[in-house]
């Protein structure tokens, strides 16, 4: 058989990410390929800087996308920061804090682990007390928005115990970037990574970060070197550093960086407060109306993530056979739970360019269908007016 071109099926993706793409950045993706050196190219590198800089709300002159997915952004965090002896408390929350714990162990580090339970904010209090019977601790890293669960953490209020102990901090903010508020600056972060796929309406495969002089200064200041020829920063800023000559170091993926800025040229036309207010319109458009048929979330009120909405398979309910009809049917795709979470729990995304009215009546449509087809112990034909009161408020 002779292999044809591939011609993917039109979902719309509401799950944990990736989800859906605007079509301007998938135009952009598709326009003529230039060199990574090429004077034009590097006017998009500095326009991309600043415009990472907007979404990140920072001055910090170290801000830039990694050539690679989220995950490589975490790694580009830790391998830059810890060093071999180096005491990092990890606070956890859900899976990606796991993550963190691998990231640090890997570069030679000692992790100490604060564990909250899942679904549930990382508590300050917690972080204080590991703090204070850990005075060598030299770094702090913790997810701001736990995808695997939907829960959000108080991030300028961790970052403040963390540098009332003298270390600096790592967050994630894969999730949270342009879906919720992430103040670099104002909120004093160190280091902080994020993805294209979530909140920023991008194709997967770059992680935007950045980093404060004071992280910059711990760089620069290592004993040894960063384990990592690709991730040291000391060798990337050669080719995405300011004033100085670009100098070949990879070569950059010039389509998808198209993309990545056609994404912020968008999330800087529609004012990051705007994007902010949208995820939780659409958020709370979605659980009138899931609450309505009767779902309940996993995350208490208050420390809910607007962009990803974890809630309770109900019983008796096959949860994998949900998301198949969802898909095959509507052509929409949820998560399912991750970790612990595993069969519990389904995972709605409003992220980006997902999140928007349509999706959310969408969502609530086919689940009220597809669960009625199942015999669920739901209240039927109410999701989407419930909706629809709070789309019109
Ligand atoms: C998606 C996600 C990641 C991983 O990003 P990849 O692009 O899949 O590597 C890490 N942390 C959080 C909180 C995420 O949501």
């Amino acid at each position: 058989m002779k292999i044809k071109s591939f011609h993917p099926p039109q979902r719309v993706l509401m799950g944990p990410g990736p989800s859906d793409v605007s079509p301007r950045v998938l135009a952009a993706m598709a326009r003529p390929t230039i060199g990574h050196l090429d004077p034009k190219f590097v006017e998009l590198m500095d326009e991309m800087k600043s415009l990472l800089k907007y979404a990140f709300q920072t001055q910090n002159e170290l801000t830039m996308p990694v050539s690679a997915p989220g995950s490589a952004g975490m790694e580009t965090c830790f391998v830059n920061l810890v060093e071999p002896g180096d005491k990092v408390v990890v606070c956890q929350n859900g899976v990606f804090g796991g993550r963190m714990q691998e990231n640090v162990e890997r570069c030679g580090g000692i992790a100490v682990m604060v564990q909250d339970d899942w679904g549930r904010a990382v508590d300050p209090q917690k972080l204080e007390d590991a703090l204070k019977a850990n005075p060598d601790a030299k770094v702090v890293a913790f997810v701001h928005a736990e995808t695997s669960t939907g829960a959000l953490s108080d991030a300028q209020a961790l970052v403040e115990v963390a540098h009332r102990h003298g270390c600096l901090t790592i967050v994630d903010a894969i999730t949270s970037l342009g879906g919720s508020p992430v103040m670099v600056d104002a909120w004093d972060i160190d280091a902080i990574y994020s993805g294209t796929q979530k909140c920023l309406s991008c194709t997967p495969g770059l992680s935007p970060v950045s980093f404060s002089p004071r992280a910059q200064e711990k760089i620069r200041n290592r004993k040894s070197k960063v384990q990592s020829w690709f991730m040291d920063l000391n060798l990337v800023m050669g080719y995405w550093g300011g004033a100085t000559k670009r100098a070949y170091h990879h070569t950059a993926p010039i389509n998808a960086l198209y993309g990545l800025h056609e994404a912020l040229v968008m999330l800087q036309e529609e004012e990051l407060e705007n994007a902010w207010a949208r995820h939780q319109r659409n958020h709370l458009a979605l659980r009138a109306g899931l609450e309505a048929m009767g779902l309940d979330f996993v995350v208490p009120e208050n420390e809910r993530l607007p962009q990803l909405n974890a809630i309770s398979v109900p019983q008796g309910v096959d949860e994998a056979a949900v998301r198949a009809l969802l898909l095959s049917d509507y052509q929409l795709e949820i998560g399912a739970g991750l970790g612990a979470m595993a069969g519990k729990v389904w995972r709605i995304g409003l992220m980006g360019h997902a999140s928007n009215p349509r999706n959310v009546r969408l969502c609530l449509g086919a689940l009220d269908d597809v669960l009625g087809r199942m015999q669920a112990p739901i209240t039927r034909g109410v999701a989407v007016d419930a909706a629809n009161l709070h789309l019109a408020a």
